[in-house]
This record gives C-alpha cells, sequence and structure tokens, in this order.
C-alpha cells in the first residue's frame, strides 16, 4: 500500500483544464460548504503548520477550523492536491497523513484535483445529474458550478472554467444525526437524491459505445456529524440508506407497473443494454433487497465511511485518503 500525503493546493499556475474533478453532492445542510472550507484551509487550521511555509505566507491564519457557512445557492469548487512522497532511494515513504499535511514542506510533487460543490436544493440539481449520466469520461465544472468562485485568494478564469475535466470520483455527504431522527424526512431526502446519482452514474455506464465502459466513477457516502452522540453510525447509515433505496426501487416498479408497463417489457428492454424502461430500475435487475454491492455490476464501488467536519469525532481524515486513492 503506497502510502499518501494529501494536501491543499496554493497557486493557481495550472489552469483548470487540465484538473481532474471529484464531485461533493448531497442534501442541503449536509456540509458541503464546511467540507470544502476545512479541506482548502486544511494546513493552516493545523496548530503545527510551520509559520515559514508557502501557505502561511499566502494566506491569512483562520482562527476557527470552519467559516460559518450560508445556504449556498452558488456552487463552489477548490483546487486541492494529493501526493505520494518519495524517500531518497526513490521508494515512497512516510506514513499516510491528512489534509493538514503541508506539501510543500513535506516536499513532495502534488497531483491537483478540483473538488466541484454542486448545490443540495432538489431544483438546482439536474445539472450535476445531467452530467454524470452522460457516458462522456468528461463533466464541465463551469456547468455545475455557473459562478465557480475559489475560495483561495486567486481570481478563476472564465477561459478554462469552460472546459472539461476528467470525472474522478463521487463524494456524497449526508448529516448522520439528521438520518437518526425519523420524523425529519431526511433518510427518505437522502435516499432520493441518492438514487437519482447512483441511477445516473449506472446510466452513464450503460450509455457506453460499443464495448468501452466510460472510466469508473467510485463513490463515497459520507456519514457526516459523527461528532453528535445522536448521529448514526457508519453502519448503520449504510443500512438504513440501503433499505431506503430499495423501498424507493419498489415503490417506482410499482408505479411503472400502475401505468400499464409491465414487468416483462422492463426485463425485455433490460440485461446489459438497459431499454428506457428498465433503465429506472437501481442495481441488479429483480434483486429483492438492495445492496451497494449491486452497483460493482455496473462498475460503480460504493463506500460509505463515517467522519465529521466540526467538533470531536473521526475527523475527515478517512475520506481525505479515499479521494487521495482515486486520483
Ligand atoms: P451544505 O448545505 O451541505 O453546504 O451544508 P453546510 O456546510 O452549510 O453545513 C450545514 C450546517 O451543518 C452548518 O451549520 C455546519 O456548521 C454544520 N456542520 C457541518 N459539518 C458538521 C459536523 O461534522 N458536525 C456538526 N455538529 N455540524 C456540522
Amino acid at each position: 500500500l503506497v502510502p499518501i500525503l494529501l494536501h491543499f493546493f496554493l497557486t493557481a499556475t495550472t489552469p483548470y483544464t487540465t484538473l481532474p474533478s471529484v464531485l461533493l453532492v448531497g442534501p442541503s445542510g449536509a456540509g458541503k460548504t464546511a467540507l470544502l472550507t476545512l479541506f482548502e484551509r486544511g494546513p493552516l487550521y493545523h496548530q503545527q503548520a510551520p509559520s515559514s511555509s508557502a501557505a502561511a505566507a499566502q494566506k491569512p491564519r483562520v482562527s476557527a477550523p470552519v467559516a460559518q457557512t450560508h445556504t449556498s445557492q452558488v456552487p463552489a469548487s477548490v483546487e486541492l492536491a494529493v501526493s505520494t512522497p518519495a524517500n531518497s532511494d526513490g521508494t515512497s515513504g512516510g506514513g499516510p497523513t491528512s489534509y493538514r499535511t503541508d506539501l510543500d514542506a513535506a516536499g513532495a510533487t502534488a497531483k491537483k484535483f478540483l473538488l466541484v460543490d454542486t448545490p443540495g436544493h432538489p431544483k438546482l440539481r439536474r445539472h450535476a445529474l445531467a452530467q454524470l449520466s452522460s457516458p462522456s469520461a468528461t463533466i464541465t465544472p463551469s456547468l455545475l458550478s455557473p459562478s465557480t468562485t475559489s475560495l483561495s485568494s486567486s481570481s478563476s478564469n472564465s477561459t478554462t472554467e469552460a472546459s472539461k475535466s476528467k470525472l474522478k470520483a463521487l463524494v456524497f455527504l449526508v448529516d448522520a444525526a439528521a438520518l437518526a431522527d425519523p420524523d425529519s424526512g431526511a433518510l427518505a431526502a437522502a435516499a432520493e437524491y441518492l438514487y437519482e446519482v447512483l441511477l445516473a452514474l449506472q446510466r452513464r455506464f450503460s450509455a457506453r459505445r460499443g464495448s468501452r465502459a466510460p472510466p469508473a466513477v467510485p463513490v463515497l457516502v459520507a456519514a457526516n456529524k459523527l461528532d453528535l452522540f445522536t448521529a448514526l453510525p457508519a453502519a448503520l447509515v449504510k443500512s438504513q440508506l440501503e433499505a431506503e433505496l430499495g423501498r424507493i426501487r419498489r415503490a417506482r416498479s410499482k408505479g411503472l407497473l400502475d401505468s400499464g408497463v409491465g414487468v416483462e417489457d422492463e426485463l425485455a428492454g433490460g440485461g446489459g443494454g438497459m431499454g428506457e424502461e428498465g433503465d429506472n430500475w437501481l442495481g441488479a435487475y429483480g434483486s429483492e433487497k438492495f445492496s451497494f454491492k449491486e452497483m460493482m455490476e455496473f462498475d460503480i464501488e460504493v463506500e460509505v465511511i463515517g467522519g465529521n467536519v466540526v467538533g470531536d469525532g473521526p475527523g475527515a481524515d478517512k475520506w481525505w485518503r479515499w479521494i487521495g486513492e482515486r486520483i
């Protein structure tokens, strides 16, 4: 296993054109803005960040781990970087570190990428979903983020923003504390959105031309707010989401049956190619209970990992490492 050094990127010398993307999606209030801010400010938040480093020189010191977030209508993207540090003998070295690591101080070569925030509001999601279902290996971050604002001090360039970016992975953030509250409707709302996201990726796979599938887009379900004692642990977030996704799948196929489209028709259009109607069935056709493992049929790896952006808890390091391993 190659240890990975992760770090936030400081300069804007590399045009957005060449950077791969990781999409950050999830319902409003899950903590997307907070997470983006945490990763962007990572090295500065770390108390031991060397004051002589480029990071300290170029950025104002922040007194709070996370800026006050607001209801975001306008998504943002930040430029970040991951790296595998090399020992003097050329082998990879150092233990796995977090987004707090100062990559400049570590002397590592960075692989840069864009973390692209998307709107959580249901009315604004369709841009993200439309791009996901396209069999193209790339997305256009500027269409997801019409007013892409770099949280760093560098100003963004409108010509490079219109460019395509390779989609590497997707992080679906959920509020694990809200999921625990049966009256909040958060579980149904999160599952509804996740269903659309996974279905879009499934369609992307199915819409391939010939035998060549577009590069796989792995999905991290990040169970956030585990600092709150009311929050569901990751294993329960996983099983509850799976159960809810199964319910949605059943309800939707029942809707199709009621509308006169039989299962036979769906199966006829199903199989490898997936026809119009079969298009609405998430995962393995005909399976009783839904499980994230079924998505492997479409080359979609789904992993659920718990963490938190603020407060005491497992933190965001595991998410960061998951992203780093997929860039
Ligand atoms: P967004 O709508 O997904 O962008 O969510 P925000 O980033 O605006 O976060 C919504 C609220 O959740 C804010 O008040 C955040 O401070 C809070 N929040 C985010 N992450 C955490 C966390 O890990 N733990 C706790 N307790 N609150 C969090």
